[in-house]
């Protein structure tokens, strides 16, 4: 398989209790307990921007690194593909799931970058059948869509 290192991914989290997550923009965002999936996309180095999102020191600039601070990793699913395809996903997602308005997406014109679910397995299910849709390469090669777990 040729390693394009590029790609869109899904990082599953887990909120344990009510927050209110406030980010740089000074914008507040009110949380219940659950599961959240937050849609991301690399160009360069998918490996990096994993490692980067699992780990809690680093400097806070995007929504969802505000939301990494009080929340544990899941999981990871995540495709290779050398096309930008993150917001397509994030559509196909947030047709099946409930989702936090503005979250995101400052950089484009989705709805959300970020669904529930109070269920983690549902939200599992559906980012693997999203994933589908939203890539024609992957649905073809069936199969590479991957999933990381973590111990977070
Ligand atoms: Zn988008």
């Amino acid at each position: 398989m040729r390693l394009l290192n590029a790609g869109t991914y899904l990082l599953i989290l887990e909120l344990i209790s009510p927050t209110n997550v406030k980010v740089r923009s000074g914008k507040t965002f009110v949380l219940e307990p659950g599961y959240y999936g937050y849609v991301g996309s690399a160009l360069n180095d998918l490996g990096k921007r994993i490692d980067r999102h699992l780990s809690t020191k680093k400097k806070l600039y995007w929504h969802i690194d505000y939301l990494r601070q009080i929340a544990s990793v899941q999981s990871i699913i995540f495709a290779e593909s050398d096309k930008r395809n993150e917001c397509l996903f994030a559509q196909n997602l947030i047709l099946k799931h409930q989702y936090v308005s503005g979250f995101g997406c400052s950089d484009c014109r989705c709805k959300s970058h970020l669904v529930y679910s109070s269920s983690i397995e549902e939200l599992t299910d559906n980012a693997l059948a999203a994933f589908k849709l939203s890539n024609p390469e992957l649905a073809v090669n069936d199969g590479e869509v991957k999933q990381l777990h973590t111990n977070d």
